[in-house]
């Protein structure tokens, strides 16, 4: 029996795991839940944002967290959303960003003779450092002379863990390939040490072929010949950019999915879009994305076989046509969620 904390969040984030509970409930009857008050209500009601003991509790007590979305327009720069996220990030080691680029249905790819077949990827994003740890600073600010410096982390440690992580779940899951990516041509030092630390991991997986692209040449391949990635494993900024790329290739943000994992520590899932405040509220939320990320979480689990009858659902509403708004449909939350019951 496993036990999973919920964080609905804010905006759409509480509209979208509704949905994905019931799917959950049904494909997983005995998981049991428990739901934290967190986000911005919460923040402006007496400043909580998240508390030591809560995150202690997440790593010992819990075996998943499903996190809906944080932002509110209410809390001024989402200070809320950035102590809570980066928090459970960082605090909680989460150094795995692990998203899978898989089209469902061919007609929601926007690449010109490409389908099912070619879209099929996943992405190994380092989670926890490189250029977004906030090392840095500003000197003479508001001056002519104003300078402003961002540095880049990047660890032995750091960056071997992603790199095994990446080998390890190709291997598991059959996948031939591995490609990283990196600016090694630009970026001397970082970089540098990637493709050292790359060549001497790929060596513990011989029956994988470990292959390496600039990132400028891997953005312009996912789009040209998305079918020649398997896995790609790639720093943190490259990782945050090539995700959203990938998430335009299976049909955009109401169906991208994301998990941050700490292996035997902690795993966290939340769908990749955000609170959406422009449309929160109104029904009109796609809740695809937080069941396909209900499955991945389903799969975490080991519990495959419920992960995949959630995914084929989704994958058979999308064939349908039985979807929201924005993906062409006429569906409106709730209606969606019913859609996606009605094939499990
Ligand atoms: P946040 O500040 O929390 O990141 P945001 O509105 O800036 O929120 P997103 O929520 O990630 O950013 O998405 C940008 C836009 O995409 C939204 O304003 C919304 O119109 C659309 N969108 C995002 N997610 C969905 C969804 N699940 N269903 C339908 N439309 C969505």
């Amino acid at each position: 029996m496993s036990r999973i904390a919920v964080l609905p969040g804010d905006g759409i984030g509480s509209e979208v795991i509704e949905q994905g509970l019931r799917v959950l409930s049904v494909v997983a009857p005995d998981l049991t839940y428990e739901h934290f008050d967190l986000g911005a209500d919460r923040y402006l009601r007496d400043g909580t944002t998240l508390p030591e003991d809560v995150l202690q509790r997440f790593r010992n007590e819990f075996d998943a967290v499903y996190l809906g979305a944080f932002g509110d327009p209410r809390v001024p720069n989402n200070e809320h959303a950035k102590e809570i996220l980066l928090g459970m990030r960082f605090r909680l080691d989460l150094y795995i960003n692990f998203r899978p680029c898989k089209l469902l249905d061919d007609r929601y790819c926007p690449l010109r003779g490409k389908g099912r077949k070619e879209v099929n990827f996943v992405v190994f994003r380092e989670n926890t450092e490189g250029m977004y740890t906030g090392i840095g600073g500003q000197f003479k600010r508001d001056s002519e002379d104003e300078i402003a410096i961002e540095q880049e982390i990047n660890t032995r440690k750091g960056v071997e863990r992603i790199l095994r992580a990446a080998f390890d779940y190709a291997r598991a899951h059959g996948k031939k390939r591995v490609c990283m990516s990196d600016k090694a041509n630009a970026m001397r030092h970082g970089h540098e040490l990637w493709q050292r630390v790359y060549k001497l991991v790929a060596k513990d997986y011989p029956e994988i072929q470990a292959s390496h692209l600039y990132v400028d040449v891997a953005a312009m391949k996912m789009v040209q010949t998305p079918e020649a990635f398997d896995v790609i494993v790639t720093n943190n900024l490259f990782g945050d950019i090539l995700t959203d790329l990938g998430s335009a290739l299976i049909g955009g943000l109401g169906l991208a999915a994301s998990a941050n994992i700490n292996p035997g520590v902690a795993a966290m899932f939340e769908p990749v879009h955000g609170s959406a405040p422009d449309i929160a509220g109104k029904n009109l939320a796609n809740p695809l994305a937080a069941m396909l990320t209900a499955s991945l979480m389903l799969e975490h689990l080991g519990r495959k076989d419920a992960a995949f009858r959630v995914e084929e659902a989704v994958r058979r509403c999308l064939e349908d046509g039985a979807v929201t708004r924005e993906l062409g449909g006429n569906l409106g939350t709730t209606a969606a969620g019913d859609a996606v019951l009605a094939r499990l």
